[in-house]
């Protein structure tokens, strides 16, 4: 496989064409961002990890029934995936409040929800990816009501797998966000990546914060946060 052409560049991503037109190249970086874009700054090993921990979890994920975009690991910071088209839509599951969640219904964070939650957000930068529901979606013709069936089915699948994988290293899965894309065929398979980036990973025990909002509430400790949960999923 030859790297090709720079597609795109996100936030946290460069994603390159390769000589294989159903193969993308995803370059992961160090830079971070958040508040909608407004705090920029490096967490310095950062794409190493969300590259290493992606692929782990996501070939994990494959062999409890969950389709991934994953075809192989090609260095420390980039994977070869499936060239999809994106779905438009944050998928965005919670077992406990935190963040976003815990201000619009005045929810203390920390506060274990009943049932697990699942919301959309539309991908837009221009509209700060507002929160959307089912009929908005059909209305705007974003995804099939069969298309969300799936998305629906996969993200709980990804939770239930998660919660039980990430307790046995005494890391408690508070929320997280997937996105999907879709194959030329139509086939629906998770795309983008799970990392300390876009999921909230607590001890366990302590509570103690192991994830982004280390960056984006300046509690320091960064990348340690990060490198502690890679040591202790991948061992290292
Ligand atoms: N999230 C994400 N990208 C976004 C927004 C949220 O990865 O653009 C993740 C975030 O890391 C958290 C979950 O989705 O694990 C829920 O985030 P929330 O809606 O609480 O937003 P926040 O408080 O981060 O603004």
């Amino acid at each position: 496989m030859v790297k090709a052409e720079q597609m795109y560049e996100g936030k946290a991503k460069k994603v390159f064409a390769t000589d294989d037109p159903n193969i993308c190249i995803v370059s992961y970086k160090d830079d971070a961002t958040a508040l909608d874009g407004l705090k920029k700054g490096t967490i310095t090993g950062k794409g190493v990890i969300n590259n290493r921990l992606t692929n782990h979890l996501m070939k994990l994920l494959e062999k409890e029934g969950v389709p991934t975009h994953f075809v192989e690991e090609l260095n420390d910071r980039e994977t070869a995936v499936k060239r999809v088209t994106i779905v438009p839509l944050e998928v965005i599951i919670r077992n406990v409040a935190a963040g976003s969640f815990s201000k619009r219904f005045g929810v203390e964070e920390g506060v274990v929800l009943k049932t697990p939650s699942l919301e959309f957000s539309y991908k837009n930068d221009d509209l700060h990816d507002p929160m959307i529901n089912e009929y908005h979606i059909y209305a705007l013709g974003l995804a099939t009501k069969e298309e969300i069936a799936t998305i629906t089915n996969y993200a709980f699948k990804v939770n239930d797998f998660l919660k039980e994988y990430l307790l046995g290293f005494g890391i408690e899965l508070i929320d997280f966000k997937l996105e999907f894309g879709k194959l030329p065929d139509g086939t629906i398979v998770l795309a983008d990546e799970i990392s300390p980036d876009t999921c909230r990973f607590w001890d366990a025990k302590t509570h103690e914060k192991l994830d982004k909002d280390r960056f984006r509430r300046d509690m320091g400790g960064v990348e340690d946060a990060y490198n502690e949960i890679m040591r202790r999923i991948l061992g290292e």
